[in-house]
């Protein structure tokens, strides 16, 4: 069975009070009897002294002769003078412990009747007592039966029993007792009323922090202590909460980490499945103009007189040999960028000045193709390896011309903005959208044979992006408004590397 803290604590706290008050009203009631019973034997022993100097008093007025036979005959007369000069009734015993004597019977002997022996046991032994010369007492009921030796002028002559009333002593006992319960049962009611809401306070407390455990443990964490308060409960929810942020900081960085580590696995098996595609295609790749030049090298082996066709294998196999010079070169540079930690020399240039410097160099090549390169250029600083951004933009530019049309434009622009932009922008043949994504892709050319007749080797944009995510930029294909495309660089300004 459950039983809860505020219930429990209540109880406990209940019965310690019950307990405390119950062992407080003992001690002070006994204390209190006890004093009260001093108090009246101190009484009781200055009344027989008085009744001792009464007795003898009248027993010389008598004559003095024989105490014995005086106390015989006065017996009642003495009790009864004595139980108007002291207040209490009084009872006398011969020496021999026959009752001579009552102050009961007013004053009229009737010596027969009197004259009886003490017939109850306790009575008797207190008078046994009393007769050897000693002080005795006991309670019975609402009396006090005080028994005491009566001294005649040879030696002891008697024995005087005082019938002291306890009915107000008692009556007094009883008030207090009654009092004790009264205050008591307030006591104990206000002290439970009182613990019982305190106890309430600390119950909710724990729930409380019960239920931010609970939280916690189901991953929803917490900022806050549960709790505010000065003491140790305070303490443990202010605990709770920093454990709490230490769990959470903990899991989420074990969640980073393992985000980390599944994305460099992809990573790694992206990367696995290009090198395979990229080695199929390097030998496919290669494999064409070698064959190309093989089977040029058998026609001329085969039909040496011909000049015809000694022309046309002269050219041919330039062209070929051309373009695998330019696929190895590309090959090597895309694999030193891939297997290397590329080391990235960048520095502060203005793109503007660079780039013009770039057109001057390949206009010549334009017109040939029937191209006008058009500026638009703003000054544009850029941290950036610069070897690195001239292959890239050599790269650009020289598709802009292979895939343009005759009279039809290559544009260059560069502006700085939250980044250092880079266009380079034609209207030429363009590319469907769908494909877009993966023109960037190693070997991949959209429309093969004009690439392969343009010496392309489907390499060039996968080496521009290479280079652009070394420097910490990027590279999109854009299609552009009214044919043709733009290939947009962004790149690190200069500003921001302060
Ligand atoms: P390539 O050596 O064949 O030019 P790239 O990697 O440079 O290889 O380009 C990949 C393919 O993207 C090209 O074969 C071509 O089909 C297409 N392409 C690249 N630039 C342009 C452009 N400016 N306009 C149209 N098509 C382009």
């Amino acid at each position: 069975m459950r039983i809860s803290l505020k219930l429990s604590s209540t109880l406990f706290l209940a019965v310690l009070l019950l307990l405390s008050i119950g062992i407080l009203s003992l001690l002070v009631m006994s204390g209190i009897q006890k004093n009260q019973q001093a108090a009246i034997e101190q009484e009781l022993a200055q009344q027989v002294k008085l009744a001792n100097l009464y007795i003898r008093q009248d027993f010389y007025a008598d004559g003095g002769e024989r105490i014995t036979s005086f106390l015989k005959e006065s017996g009642n007369r003495l009790a009864y003078g004595l139980y108007n000069y002291i207040g209490i009734p009084v009872t006398i015993y011969s020496d021999s412990g026959v009752k001579i004597g009552n102050s009961a019977e007013n004053g009229v002997v009737q010596q027969q009747r009197d004259q009886q022996l003490v017939t109850n046991n306790e009575e008797q032994t207190l008078l046994e007592y009393a007769l050897d010369n000693k002080v005795a007492f006991m309670e019975k009921k609402s009396r006090l039966l005080y028994m005491a030796p009566i001294d005649g002028p040879d030696g002891q002559s008697g024995a005087i029993q005082l019938d002291y009333s306890l009915v107000e002593v008692q009556a007094f006992r009883q008030e207090m007792k009654r009092l004790f319960f009264i205050i008591g049962l307030g006591v104990l009611a206000a002290a439970f009323a009182s613990g019982f809401m305190y106890y309430s306070r600390i119950a909710a407390a724990v729930l409380r922090l019960k239920l931010a455990a609970d939280q916690i443990r189901g991953h929803q964490f917490i900022a806050h202590s549960p709790v505010e308060r000065r003491d140790e409960l305070g303490e443990l929810g202010e605990g709770i909460a920093v454990m709490s942020r230490e769990l959470e900081n903990g899991i989420q960085s074990m969640e980073r980490e393992q985000r980390h580590l599944r994305l460099a696995v992809e990573k790694l098996q992206k990367l696995e499945r290009q090198q395979k595609q990229f080695i199929g295609s390097i030998s496919h790749e290669f494999k064409t103009p070698l064959t190309s030049i093989k089977a040029y090298i058998e026609l001329v082996g085969m039909y040496q007189d011909d000049p015809q066709l000694l022309k046309e294998a002269y050219s041919n196999i330039d062209k070929e040999t051309g373009r695998l010079y330019e696929m190895v070169e590309k090959v090597l540079q895309l694999s030193a960028l891939e297997r290397y930690e590329f080391e990235i020399q960048a520095e502060s240039f203005d793109a503007k000045s660079v780039i013009e410097d770039l057109a001057g160099r390949m206009r010549g090549k334009a017109e040939r193709f029937g191209i006008a390169l058009e500026l638009n250029l703003a000054k544009t600083p850029v941290w950036c390896d610069k070897e690195a951004f001239v292959h890239m933009l050599v790269n650009l530019i020289d598709n802009a011309i292979k895939y343009n049309r005759p009279g039809g434009f290559v544009r260059l622009k560069c502006r700085p903005q939250d980044s250092a932009i880079v266009e380079v922008e034609d209207n030429g043949i363009g590319i469907p959208p769908e494909l877009l994504k993966q023109i960037f892709e190693p070997f991949y050319t959209v429309i093969k044979d004009r690439s392969r007749e343009s010496g392309g080797t489907g390499l060039g944009l996968s080496l521009v992006r290479e280079l652009a995510n070394k420097q910490g930029g990027e590279v999109y294909a854009l299609p552009r408004k009214g044919g043709g495309m733009v290939f947009r660089l962004h790149l690190p300004l200069y500003s921001q590397k302060d």
